[in-house]
């Protein structure tokens, strides 16, 4: 085990260069009666009835099923090896029932949906204002990997879902070891989705034999102050955390934890506040799907979450959560079968967040 150095949460290195932006600049000053959600107010519905479900999970399967368009991602080398006529589809509803069709039972690495549910571990620790500060809410416009969205941001993180603000929400893991801050995330992830989740090696030295970019970008944070961790360090955890083991089954649950006010419905175990759960959906909505978050939203009506081995979480707050599984990806990097079916399956049944008929 590595004893890590007690480090305290750096100031900007004082070296680092100056950008003439405002550092996320906001609108939005802070009202701590504010935080909360009031739960006799918020805005959530039903699902239809559990037959109406599982017809529309059966027709959207067959539908979508011999789509061919995407291609697998290929430049973790393990990926390569996934089967493109792979397609799970599930839902696990807030109150605790489950539907699944296909390969949803098929274990794939989480990758990049990870960062979604490491964020929410880290701003149950460290709070809204001071992950908000630090990482930031904004979309970057750009590639997952960007490291332009660094430069032209002043040395900032833009938003905890791409690949800098992921290494650096992950470098505030608590922790005082490499192993304790590994346990934390290991633990946190297996109960968000219901039991403990295991380990892909292959994938994870896979990863760690070709991340020279993820080390590049958790390097150049380190330049800018603004990664609390020895950045190997971190990408080594970050590596470990996309590498973990779920199958949709486990992403739909895993949802349905954030679309239940933080409360696994399987479990029924707290895993976070009611107030974090809408902060990942807030970010989720406007960064989930990468510099394509705008098309998803447009198009979906939801928050979600995608990750380069194929998967997609979805969240109807107070509903439920699907997760897709397909690996063929498009240009962004987001399933295709997954943004066919789960756009299909939102509009079926009645999930966009910004839909009403005339009263
Ligand atoms: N582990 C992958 C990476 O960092 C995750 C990327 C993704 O799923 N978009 O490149």
């Amino acid at each position: 085990m590595t004893t890590l150095p007690e480090q305290a949460l750096p100031e900007r290195a004082a070296d680092a260069p100056r950008s003439t932006l405002l550092e996320h600049p906001t609108e939005f000053p802070h009202e701590p009666d504010l935080v909360a959600p009031d739960s006799r107010v918020v805005s959530t519905g039903n699902l239809p009835d559990q037959a109406r479900v599982r017809e529309m999970l059966s027709e959207t399967y067959e539908r979508y099923r011999d789509v061919q368009d995407g291609r697998v991602a290929d430049y973790i080398p393990a990926l390569a090896e996934a089967d493109s006529g792979w397609f799970g589809l599930s839902l696990t509803s807030a109150t605790g029932h489950r539907f699944s069709f296909g390969d949803a039972q098929l274990p794939f690495s989480i990758q990049s949906i990870s960062k979604a549910f490491v964020y929410a571990l880290v701003v149950q620790e460290l709070g809204h204002v001071e992950v908000r500060e630090r990482i930031g809410v904004n979309n970057t416009g750009l590639p997952f990997n960007s490291v332009m969205a660094i430069e032209l941001n002043g040395g900032r993180t833009m938003n905890p879902l791409v690949n800098a603000g992921a290494l650096a929400t992950t470098s505030l893991v608590p922790g005082t070891t490499w192993d304790e801050k590994w346990d934390f995330i290991h633990a946190g992830l297996s109960k968000f989705a219901g039991h403990e989740l295991e380990i892909d090696e292959r994938v994870y030295e896979s990863e760690m034999e070709t991340n020279t970019r993820n080390r590049g970008i958790a390097r150049l944070l380190e330049s800018y102050g603004h990664i609390s961790l020895d950045p190997m360090q971190v990408t080594e955890l970050y590596t470990r955390q996309c590498s973990l083991l779920v199958t949709a089954e486990d992403l739909a649950t895993m949802g349905a934890t954030l679309a239940d006010g933080g409360d696994c419905p399987i479990t029924g175990i707290d895993v976070v506040d009611p107030s974090v759960s809408r902060d990942v959906l807030s970010v989720m909505a406007t960064n989930g799907m990468y510099e394509a978050s705008g098309d998803w939203l447009f198009e979906v009506g939801m928050p979600g979450k995608s990750g380069v081995s194929g998967g997609i979480v979805t969240i109807a707050p107070g509903k439920g959560s699907l997760a897709t599984f397909s690996p063929p990806l498009d240009a962004a990097g987001n399933s295709v079968r997954g943004i066919r079916a789960t756009r299909h399956l939102s509009n079926k049944l009645g999930l966009n967040l910004f839909a009403s008929t005339v009263q």
